[in-house]
């Protein structure tokens, strides 16, 4: 499970400028992907490689009460309530005013840093004092919006989360594929599940839960063997209170973070919402292999379902690597095809590459069309060799990388796609300059 940061403090002090500079993807995995909409109040910090971890911002969770009806708002407060860290933000330039907030943690009783914000053009020595009477031992200094201290802070915030990190519930069996059904309420996500775990009747052992009560169930269909990770479905089954709840967005990163394989559901009759689009953009922030599968196929006229094809082809454009299948969980239709596309995806994301065959798909790769001179300067791409699976990471070695334009680097994915028949996955590749 990945440890969980909650950014607490009055409006305006700077905690959704904190949450984007945590937040932002450090790699070119998904830049800034039309098709993707970032939750505003939830992501995932990768900015410590070794070290990712939930960060919320909970925005207006004291100050404005009434204004707490949505479920989002909730669960922020919940999240705030069982976070293994809050960062206390509070504004330099509006000094301590912050007792409401302040009397909530205290009664909270989590662990907290005071984080002061703002501190650029401010004396620290007298910030600082000002904010001693909030009584904690330790205060940080930051400038969010100039990235000062940044990495300071990120030092400190990873010291402070619980050691187990994300391992815990990792299956290193290589014969058992790990796979999330996401997407937002009602696409039919526990439909699924059930159906799945209905139709084969020897059920599922749950996984022992980790801490916050995760759960995961094995499953066996034809022969093979599957870890369902934490979904709505399984908690549906599990916990009827988790109705109430229905579409937990930590719960939903948890299970993307853990998993190999993501399903993306969608409802054919609603397209690719925006929420739909999020759940996506966390798959893809997350490095995880992908098959979108569009349920409730079976509502459908012809015109109709030609009218989702059309819309979800154009909305999911941008990942034409994803493989797509239409399901009716309901009626079980498609299911053969959705797993198929599971299996696609997987072998694809875990292959290990040898170094000699990666080097010379960029040799060829290379040869074929080499990288264009920018302002008179030309790229050279001298070795490659494999970095990781899951997705598939590529290590670029060469010189004057910085001028290599993105359409090469697109050309350098789309051919290594290709020469090894990459499917269902990200495709990652890092540039370094030098040998
Ligand atoms: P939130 O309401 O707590 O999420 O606060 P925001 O992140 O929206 O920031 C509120 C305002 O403070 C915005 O205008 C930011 O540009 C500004 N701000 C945030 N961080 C800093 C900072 O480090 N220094 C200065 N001077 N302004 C900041
Ligand atoms: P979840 O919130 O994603 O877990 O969605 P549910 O599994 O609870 O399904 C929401 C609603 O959609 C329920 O009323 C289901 O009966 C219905 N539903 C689920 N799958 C299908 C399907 O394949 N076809 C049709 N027509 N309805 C479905």
């Amino acid at each position: 499970m990945l440890p969980l940061v909650a950014l607490v403090g009055r409006p305006n002090v700077g905690k959704s400028t904190l949450f984007n500079a945590f937040t932002r993807t450090r790699d070119a995995l998904v830049h800034d992907q039309p098709g993707v909409t970032r939750d505003r109040n939830y992501g995932v910090c990768r900015l410590n490689e070794d070290h990712p971890f939930l960060v919320v911002d909970t925005g207006g969770i004291a100050g404005e009460e009434e204004g707490l009806a949505g479920a989002t708002a909730r669960q922020a407060r919940a999240a705030a309530a069982e976070a293994d860290l809050i960062l206390f933000v509070v504004d330099a330039r509006e000094g301590p005013m912050d007792d409401e907030i302040l009397s909530w943690l205290r009664k909270l009783a989590r662990p907290t840093l005071l984080l002061i914000n703002k501190i650029d053009g401010m004396n620290e020595d007298t910030v600082r004092s000002e904010f001693a009477r909030y009584g904690f031992g330790e205060m940080l200094t930051v400038s969010a919006a100039h990235r000062q201290g940044l990495d300071d802070l990120l030092d400190e915030v990873v010291e402070r989360l619980p050691e187990e990190g994300t391992t815990e519930t990792l299956d290193t069996d290589p014969n058992r594929i790990r796979i999330a059904f996401v997407g937002r309420p009602n696409v039919g996500k526990s439909t699924l599940v059930n159906r799945l775990l209905g139709e084969e009747r020897m059920i599922a052992s749950e996984v022992p839960g980790t801490t916050r009560d995760s759960i995961a169930v094995d499953m066996e269909r034809d022969g093979r063997e599957y870890r369902l990770i934490d979904t709505a479905g399984l908690r549906r089954k599990a916990r009827v209170e988790e109705v109430v709840e229905k579409f937990s967005v930590i719960k939903t990163l948890q299970a993307i973070e853990q998993c190999q394989v993501a399903v993306l559901m969608l409802d054919a009759s609603e397209g690719v919402t925006d929420q739909d689009a999020s759940v996506l953009g966390a798959v893809l922030d997350a490095g995880r292999a992908l098959v979108v599968a569009i349920n409730k196929w079976d509502g459908l006229t012809d015109y109709q379902r030609e009218q989702a094809e059309a819309l979800v082809s154009r909305k999911l454009g941008f990942v034409p690597w994803a493989e797509v299948v239409r399901i009716s969980a309901k009626h079980g239709s498609g299911l053969r095809e959705l797993f198929r596309c599971i299996h696609a995806a997987h072998a694809s994301a875990t292959h290990e590459f040898s170094t000699s065959e990666v080097n010379k798909a960029l040799e060829v790769a290379y040869e074929t069309n080499p990288p264009p001179a920018i302002r008179g300067h030309v790229s050279k791409l001298r070795y490659v060799h494999p970095g990781g699976s899951n997705p598939p990471t590529f290590i670029v070695h060469g010189t004057r990388l910085k001028d290599l334009p993105e359409s090469y680097k697109r050309y350098l994915e789309n051919f290594f796609r290709k020469r090894f028949k990459l499917v269902g996955t990200p495709v990652q590749f890092i540039f370094r300059e030098g040998v």
